[in-house]
Parts: C-alpha cells; structure tokens; sequence
C-alpha cells in the first residue's frame, strides 16, 4: 500500500572509488527487491553523476542527495540548487537532517523554503524531524515534532505532500548507538502519521512512508520494520558497509 524504503546516507564519507566499490557489492550482492520497496543511496554531490549511471538498470535503487539550497538560482557561492539535481538524475533529497539544523543552523521556516524547491524540480524530499535529548527527558517529543512538521509541511497542497518521504530521526540516536525502541519508534510514527492526517486526512496519512533513523543496523532493523508505522530506515552508519546495508534491505516488511 505505501512504499518500504530503505534509504543510505553516506554523510561526509567515503572517496569517489570507495563509494562505487560500495554501490557495486550492494547491487552485486543479488538482493532483491519485493513489490513496493525501494532503495535510495544518498551520497555526496561529486559523487552523484557516478552513482547515478551504477544505479540505472536496478529498477527500485534510486539517487538521493543529502541537501540541496532553498533559492533557485544565482550568486550563492558553494550551495546546490534543486534543479541542478534534478539536471543530474537525481529522484530523493535529503533535508531538515539534524545534522544540518544544527550545524548549519536551518530553521523550520527555511527548510519549508527548500522542500518547495525540490518539489518544483520533480525531486522527493525526505523531511528529516526528531527532537533533541532534553526534550524525550521532558516528555515534549510530540509537540516539538508536531511544531517541525507544521513549521516545515503544512503549507503543501495535498497533491505536493504525496511526494514527501519523512524520516523520524530521533536526535539522541543518531551515531550514538543508541536506539529508539520498538515501542518508542511506533509512538512516534503513529503520532507523526496522526498528524498528517488530521491536516490532510486519513488517506493521505495512509499513503506516507515514514522511516526511521538513528543507529540502525541490521540487529535492530527487523523489529523496527516489523511496527505497523514503521515503512523502513533512513540509514547512516550501517549504510557504508555493503553486507550491513543489505542485511537491513531484507529486513524491509
Ligand atoms: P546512524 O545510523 O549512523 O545513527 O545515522 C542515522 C542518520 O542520521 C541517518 O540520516
């Protein structure tokens, strides 16, 4: 009914022959993929083209990028627009990591800038949401996901939000090796999915992938899969590693 999808982000990782030595064992590895899933390799920019021309005759393997700039064009020295990704072949795009709001301080408002941008060049964005520590302590997870969906998403038309991926990225979990729970994953999913359908309605909520990210690997991957809401794992560590990766690809429900 709605797509599985196990999604690799490599980061700042990995050189231009590592990554395709990578991309190559992946495919190689004779995994294959079941009705309604999907693979997405997010790599770095320069290493994009490449990948893209690996990827070309795996039907369910899909490019991703890891960013791209809320302008369309211009004098924005060092950023990448959504067209030019989109010129290079690339299908899903990275934003709202938390990586990325904290590093380089995007907001809400900003991210829902570049989630218009990518729609407008045909790519679907994977919108990355999750709280900080202190706020799971404090037992505020929901409203402040519910603030990052609202702030970022719910100025998109139905249609547009047909093509949003969302990646519930809990910010203590990520490189940490700590993992949600099972149990934690699925509150929160199925509050995520609640929302968009009190916004959107039931339908819509039933059609969107929500996947989970932060240290999963292939011990934990099974039973995060296996909760109702969760559709699948936005990957990084356990993405670099071929036999990780696709021990969690088979782990897609
Ligand atoms: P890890 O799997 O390394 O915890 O990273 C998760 C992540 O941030 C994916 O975007």
């Amino acid at each position: 009914m709605r797509k599985k999808i196990a999604a690799a982000n490599w980061k700042m990782n990995l050189s231009l022959l590592q990554g395709e030595q990578l991309i190559n064992d992946i495919l190689q590895s004779g995994i294959k993929l079941k009705e309604g899933q999907e693979v997405v390799i997010a790599t770095p920019f320069p290493y994009l083209l490449k990948a893209k021309t690996l990827l070309k005759n795996y039907p369910g393997f899909y490019l991703g990028a890891q960013n791209c700039y809320s302008e369309k064009s211009g004098a924005f020295t060092g950023e990448v627009s959504a067209e030019m990704l989109q010129s290079v072949g690339v299908d899903y795009v990275i934003l709202g990591h938390s990586e990325r709001r904290e590093y380089f301080e995007e907001s809400n408002a900003m991210l829902a800038k570049k989630i218009d941008m990518a729609l407008a060049y045909g790519l679907k964005p994977i919108f990355c949401c999750g709280e900080p520590l202190e706020v799971r302590k404090a037992e505020g997870q929901n409203a402040y996901v519910a603030t990052q969906l609202e702030e970022s998403l719910f100025h998109l038309s139905a249609e547009q939000l047909q093509q949003v991926v969302i990646a519930y990225e809990p910010i203590w979990a990520i490189g940490t090796g700590l993992t949600a729970s099972a149990a934690q994953a699925q509150d929160m999913h199925a509050y995520i999915r609640s929302q968009i359908a009190a916004k959107y309605g039931r339908e819509a909520a039933l059609h969107l992938s929500i996947l989970y990210g932060g240290s999963a690997k292939p011990a934990n991957a099974g039973e995060l899969f296996a909760c109702p809401d969760v559709d699948g794992g936005l990957i990084g560590g356990a993405s670099l590693v071929a036999a990780d990766f696709t021990a969690i690809i088979e782990k897609l429900s």
